[in-house]
């Protein structure tokens, strides 16, 4: 009965707060909410809900994430060690430094995403299981139950899934296993208030919950994702050409997650942790914040600490533009960057007028060997992809972001097993064979998720990310100073108009900062803006101390997020 499904959106009783004891959770969607809720009120750690909230969310927000894709997780044990786990997408072997050239043009961006090139090895399926392994409770086989309960019986399509497949529907239409799910028969986006279901994708975690991740690297699923990609399962009359991609079989068999020591930098008596590379995020959010912290306190108003955020993001991105790529490729000066007189130097450029972009890179080496600033590529735009947080009550918090990169990935259903594929690999530098993030056979695109978690004399004190490409990394950063120095509560944080600087000549703005923030930007500091309409969707918890939780998600943006804690308190 479609009354007794799980809604995504639109009322249902979604709220984007809540306070009260016994563990939180916060993701964009109530049903995946509830999920990581029920498996922390069974006695679930925070990872064994995460789990089982990711796979919901692979169900309910197929566009944003899924097992076709990759992510990076950030957790906080009982015991507060802080670690991270990298399930980022790899190149196929075959892939090097021209594979996205025709002649001696690199294709557009759209030509790259909507293609089988652009797909990566998705690292979803063993980062899932690598977390349970390690630091969960629970079995792969329990964790998927609710998703696959989902993927069943269906849920309720909302505006913002509408939203999200009309600018898909020119090419979904090209891809009959992927218009069979995610259009009407007419073609058009499925009705909003309709019952979205997914057999296949029920199919795929069943047999992933009882053979476990090899189900998906070797195998008829490995087999059918190889084929996708090589040969895109395109319509005899589809109305766009489809470029054949490079992964085979041995790819997805070899794919393995990393395990890496995350970022961490202290900000005014906090420990901030972060991604490191192949992700940019821990790296450009701890450079901006150790660049503010020399500000104390962080502006005479909010107009001038607004003013340095963005000046520090603009100097911090120059350097995330020319020195972010897989650590595995290329040598990151990750110390260098992370340090305190790196950010003194970098601090010292930045006046009371706003900097005219593109900044040039520092030189955080020290060996007077500063490349050329990189610019943000196409695939930095991005505004797919969710990030979920968790915290139990034993204090294991876990910060997960994960994508399939643009909103609809690649734009192929894996014929048979329901789940989209991502194009992960236009994240390359895919016009620049020079650049260090150019794309390489088993190479990790970079990154800029940014799941964070703050910890306050080693004990959790707030974890939070957001999905948005490389604005991923200014909504973290914003957030942060909103809630750690201009006097605001994590909710309020969230709310708070947003604006993006990225070493691009204007700053980025959501209307309602152009109309409340930006004039005396503008005015007192000569910055210039641009408008767009929403910056990032962020989920977080702060920890109130006592067993208190407060959960945060988005009020608005993307249709509102959902928070949840095991024991709600009364107002
Ligand atoms: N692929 C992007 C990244 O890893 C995320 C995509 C997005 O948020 O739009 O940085």
């Amino acid at each position: 009965m479609p009354e007794r499904l799980p809604g995504k959106g639109t009322g249902g009783g979604k709220t984007p707060t809540a306070v009260g004891t016994g563990g939180a959770a916060s993701t964009v969607d109530q049903v995946a909410t509830q999920a990581a809720i029920d498996v922390l009120r069974r006695g679930g750690n925070a990872v064994d809900a995460a789990v089982a909230a990711a796979a919901v969310l692979g169900v309910t927000e197929p566009f944003s994430c899924g097992i076709g894709g990759g992510g990076f997780m950030v957790i906080r044990t009982p015991k507060g060690k802080v670690t991270t786990i990298d399930g980022r997408e790899k190149a196929p072997a075959a892939m090097h430094p021209k594979s996205f050239f025709e002649g001696d043009k690199a294709l557009s961006f759209q030509d790259a995403r909507w293609s089988g090139l652009s797909a990566g090895v998705p690292g979803t399926v063993r980062m899932w299981d690598e977390a349970l392994d390690r630091y969960g409770t629970t079995s792969l086989r329990k964790a998927l139950d609710p998703a696959i309960k989902v993927a069943r019986k269906g849920f309720v399509v909302d505006q913002t899934f509408a939203d999200q497949t009309a600018p898909n529907v020119d090419f979904f239409d090209d891809v009959p296993s992927t218009a069979k799910i995610y259009l009407d028969p007419d073609g058009t986006p499925l009705d909003v208030g309709s019952i979205s279901r997914n057999p296949d994708m029920a199919r795929t975690y069943q047999l992933i919950a009882r053979h476990g991740t090899k189900a998906f690297y070797k195998g008829p699923i490995a087999k059918a994702m190889a084929k996708a990609a090589q040969k895109p399962p395109i319509a005899a009359n589809a109305n766009h050409r489809w470029r054949p991609g490079l992964m085979t079989e041995r790819d997805i068999a070899a794919y393995k997650v990393a395990r890496r020591a995350p970022t961490r930098i202290g900000y005014r008596g906090l420990d901030i942790w972060g991604m490191a590379p192949p992700s940019s995020g821990g790296s450009t959010v701890g450079e901006a914040l150790n660049i503010l912290e020399g500000y104390r306190p962080l502006g005479a108003s909010r107009t001038q600490s607004l003013h340095r955020f963005i000046e520090a993001s603009r100097y911090a991105f120059a350097d995330r533009n020319a020195y972010l790529a897989d650590p595995a490729y290329y040598d990151v000066p990750l110390k260098g960057l992370l340090s305190d007189s790196f950010a003194a130097e970098r601090r010292a450029l930045i006046t009371d007028k706003a900097a005219t972009s593109p900044v040039a890179p520092g030189d955080p080496r020290d060996d007077d060997n500063v490349p050329a600033p990189g610019a943000v590529t196409a695939g930095d735009q991005g505004e797919s992809t969710t990030h979920l947080t968790v915290a139990d009550k034993n204090g294991m918090v876990v910060s997960y972001t994960f994508t399939i990169e643009s909103t609809g990935g690649n734009g192929i259903v894996v014929p048979g097993w329901g789940f989209l594929l991502n194009n992960e690999l236009t994240d390359f530098n895919f016009d620049d064979p020079k650049h260090p993030n150019a794309p390489d056979g088993g190479k990790r695109p970079r990154s800029s998720m940014s799941p964070t978690i703050v910890t306050k004399n080693g004990k959790p004190f707030l974890a939070a990310g957001s999905p948005g490409g490389s604005t991923i990394i200014t909504t973290v950063l914003q957030v942060l100073l909103e809630r750690l120095d201009l006097g605001r509560s994590l909710p309020q944080a969230i709310a708070s108009p947003r604006a993006t600087q990225r070493n691009t000549a204007t700053t980025l703005a959501e209307p309602e900062f152009l109309a409340t923030e930006a004039p005396a930007l503008r005015s007192l500091h000569g910055h210039t803006f641009g408008t767009t309409s929403e910056i990032g969707s962020v989920t977080g918890i702060e920890l109130l101390g006592n067993g208190r939780f407060l959960a945060a998600a988005e009020p608005v943006r993307r249709g509102g997020g959902s928070a949840m804690v095991v024991r709600p308190e009364r107002d």
